[in-house]
């Protein structure tokens, strides 16, 4: 083969009877022990993945024991996949006698030049042409042909140019001096301003129309030219300057992570610091000494859409160095920023999950702000990977420093600091003048009759007198809709999503029953579709009627919600936060959205409407996840000078003493011991198998089968299950789990072995052929 094939690049190869596009992983000169075929295009002529990120998706594909193929997918953008497309060809030298008519035409037509299969089927659509075209493919007088192709081509745009140089131009303008033709005044225009510029601009801006162009360009004087330019607009600003000073305790910690960059050796950095304490102006200074020494950096953040305020901060300091990769980017500006990373044009990432796979140039420092945020895992498709465990293996195999950052670390960031895998660094103090929110519990079920609409007393109280003081609010119900459910008053039913095992929840303001899994809507009932009786009533609470109830308490002050349904649009997110910011609105009604990573100094009330029914989520996690979301709300309180004060409603205020107290370490300290007790992460790593299928007895019995082959390799005490996952029925689908502890420091290659051996006893076993396996290493739930 060609000196061109090397590992990282795609090519073009015969499979079966079947062409596909495949990746070179490994260039060697061993003889397979089985039949090849020849390599028949390369379709990169550099390779699209690096050395090191081909070393990172093989290991990715190991220890999440996914294919390879499902890794290199996630980890390019979808913008740089090629597609493949069939077209048909007229065949050469093919004996044009004894053809019909329509036969001919489209053998001619074809001579010209090859078309879309998919085109060529709807321009010979007539019964006529159709049975023409058939006939000829059958003779193969015409051949289909598989090609693959860049899905996205650069994006272009019509730009006007000067034909001529300044004095030939200067020359010629004077014979137009005098003429008064609309054309010749936009000429003028044209003069003024300098070209080129853009059509787009030159219409829309400087209302110069397209004729006029035309006519200009008969002249001679101008021409268009398509020129490729950037689709990445940039909405922030760039002010580098503004680059705070360290605190004291900023200054420690920072001084730690310039050490390990300097030193050029993996270095695993645990930043707890509390919420407001200034993690953000370590991470910027931390980047600014990287960038100085050469090397890149990667910067995740959870869910980086709903995140402009962070990353308005980033790009302040550094500006055009940062790419940014997003969910809400389209294909074409996603591999764009790709490519930026890619060329070294930019040497800053900042993105999401998928954003640990982009492709940093001399890769200095990995910083993942909110490592403890549980959309770094990804749950479907495969891989089912960990962004912190990836970002960790990344960091490693650069010799880089990571930087695992949060007010509430998970509880395996801590393991890896208490195994000495990792170095803790603390920021405790908010800075300068602004101290931690004072906390009150409130017990709900104290407060029965002393509730006003969704809010006990003190709660009302703290909200009246933040509104008289002009000061705002943050109200958290972490659910939306309006209510959870709709009751039957007569007979107690409550409609159920015909595809899942679920009840559907009532959207008042589109009055839908949604299901919030399979996506099913319907028009809200009127009547019960039980007993018929007509007293239906709305229950549980959702962020919706919340906000409706707060409007009714307090008719003066302006609310604004942020959940799901409110932040569909593109900038609805950036819309809310910025209405917000300026003072638009008195209280932020939400979801877990409002926790996240604002920073509104006129904040000094939270209220948390109902903390229990995070505590309710079946999840080992639950109560981590609760303490996580609790303090990262209250967190949003007195991050000024002016003093901040929480309200968290709930009828268990005894799981919630810690969050009162600020006293993370406590929590941990009994979260951890609880965790050991019952052999669950962080000592050990839970690989979830689920099983699905059409068939309720098959799934029921594909996973007794997984369980009894599981329990010859390993003990009872590292299996769970089987049973019916939590939502049985799903898409008309049946769901069994089951799941294995596995000892937490098992890697790659013996998880990649257990998972292979298992597999093999399963598919000896003759299981039902009808249910798939998903493996899920590292599950969370
Ligand atoms: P965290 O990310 O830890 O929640 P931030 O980085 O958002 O905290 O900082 C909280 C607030 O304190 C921000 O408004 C930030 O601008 C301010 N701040 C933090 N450190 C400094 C500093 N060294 N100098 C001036 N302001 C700072
Ligand atoms: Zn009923």
């Amino acid at each position: 083969m060609s000196s061109t094939i090397q590992a990282g690049i795609r090519v073009w190869v015969p499979l079966r009877n079947q062409m596909a596009i495949g990746m070179v992983v490994r260039v060697h000169g061993e003889k397979p022990a089985f039949d090849t075929l020849s390599i028949q295009k390369a379709l990169d002529t550099t390779p699209i993945l690096s050395e090191e990120l081909l070393a990172l998706s093989e290991w990715v594909h190991q220890f999440y024991y996914c294919s390879l193929g499902e890794v290199v997918q996630a980890a390019l953008p979808s913008g740089l996949n090629f597609v493949s497309k069939k077209y048909v060809r007229a065949s050469s030298g093919s004996r044009l006698d004894d053809l019909s008519e329509s036969e001919l035409e489209i053998i001619q037509a074809l001579e010209e030049e090859d078309i879309l299969l998919k085109e060529a089927k709807k321009r010979w659509q007539t019964a006529t042409y159709k049975k023409a075209f058939n006939k000829l493919i059958k003779n193969e007088l015409v051949r289909i042909w598989e090609e693959p192709e860049q899905k996205l081509s650069p994006k272009t745009e019509k730009q006007w140019f000067w034909t001529l140089g300044k004095d030939e131009l200067d020359t010629r303008l004077q014979t137009y001096i005098s003429n008064s033709r609309k054309w010749a005044e936009a000429l003028r225009q044209l003069v003024e301003l300098q070209l080129p510029l853009s059509q787009v601009r030159l219409e829309k801006e400087f209302g110069i129309s397209a004729s006029s162009l035309q006519r200009i360009e008969k002249e001679g004087l101008i021409e268009p030219r398509m020129v490729e330019v950037s689709s990445l607009d940039h909405r922030y600003t760039y002010a580098p300057e503004n680059i705070k000073e360290l605190n004291t305790q900023q200054k420690d910690a920072y001084t730690q992570i310039k050490e390990g960059i300097d030193k050029q050796a993996y270095t695993n950095l645990v930043l707890y610091g509390v919420t407001g304490s200034g993690k953000t102006e370590v991470y910027i200074h931390a980047i600014k000494h990287c960038l100085q020494q050469q090397k890149g950096a990667l910067i995740l953040l959870p869910e980086i859409a709903l995140t402009p305020q962070t990353v308005s901060r980033f790009y302040e300091i550094f500006g055009d160095d940062i790419a940014v990769l997003h969910s809400r980017l389209n294909d074409r500006q996603r591999a764009e920023a790709w490519r930026r990373l890619e060329d070294g044009s930019c040497s800053i990432a900042i993105g999401a999950r998928s954003a640990v796979f982009a492709p940093v140039q001399n890769l200095g420092i990995v910083i993942m702000d909110e490592e403890h945020d549980n959309s770094y895992k990804q749950e479907d498709p495969a891989p089912r990977y960990h962004a912190r465990e990836v970002a960790i293996m990344r960091a490693l195999h650069n010799n880089a420093v990571i930087v695992l950052g949060s007010a509430t670390p998970s509880m395996n960031a801590l393991h890896l600091v208490s195994t000495k895998k990792a170095k803790l660094l603390e920021l405790n103090q908010r800075h300068a003048d602004a101290t931690l929110p004072n906390v009150k519990l409130i017990n709900l079920t104290e407060y029965r009759s002393a509730m006003r609409g969704p809010l006990a007393i003190p709660l009302y109280e703290g909200v009246q007198s933040a509104l008289s003081r002009n000061e705002q609010i943050i109200l958290l119900q972490n659910r939306r809709g309006f209510s959870n459910y709709l009751q039957c008053n007569t007979c107690g039913h409550i409609p159920q999503s015909p595809d899942c095992s679920v009840s559907l929840t009532y959207h008042k303001q589109k009055n839908m029953l949604l299901c919030h899994y399979s996506g099913y809507s319907r028009r809200a009932d009127t009547h019960c579709e039980n007993c018929q009786s007509a007293d239906l009533s709305a229950k549980g609470l959702g962020s919706e009627q919340v906000e409706q109830q707060i409007q009714d308490l307090f008719p003066g002050a302006k609310t604004l919600r942020m959940d799901r349904d409110t932040t569909s649009g593109k900038h609805a997110h950036s819309t809310i936060i910025n209405a917000f910011a300026s003072g638009e609105a008195d209280i932020l009604i939400g979801t877990q959205l409002v926790a996240k990573g604002l920073d509104f100094p006129n904040v000094t009330v939270v209220g948390v409407i109902d903390a229990d029914t995070e505590l309710a989520f079946p999840s080992f996690q639950s109560a981590e996840r609760t303490f996580q979301l609790l303090s990262q709300v209250a967190g949003r309180a007195g991050r000024s000078q002016k003093k901040g004060e929480v309200f968290i409603q709930t009828s268990l205020p005894e799981a919630l003493s810690e969050v009162q107290t600020h006293d993370f370490k406590a929590f941990a300290r009994k979260e951890l011991s609880f965790r050991k007790t019952l052999y669950y992460p962080p000592y050990s790593r839970l690989i979830g198998i689920s099983f699905k299928g059409k068939s309720q007895h098959s799934v029921a019995e594909a996973a007794k089968v997984f369980a009894e082959c599981t329990l010859r390799v390993l003990d009872e005490g590292q299996v769970l299950g089987p049973s019916p996952s939590t939502i049985t029925k799903l898409y008309q689908h049946y769901y069994w789990e089951f799941t294995i502890k596995l000892d937490i420091e098992k890697g790659a290659k013996s998880i990649e072995h257990l998972l292979d051996t298992i597999m093999d006893m399963y598919k000896k076993a003759n299981p039902p052929s009808s249910v798939r396996i998903n493996v899920n290493v590292g599950k969370i739930t």
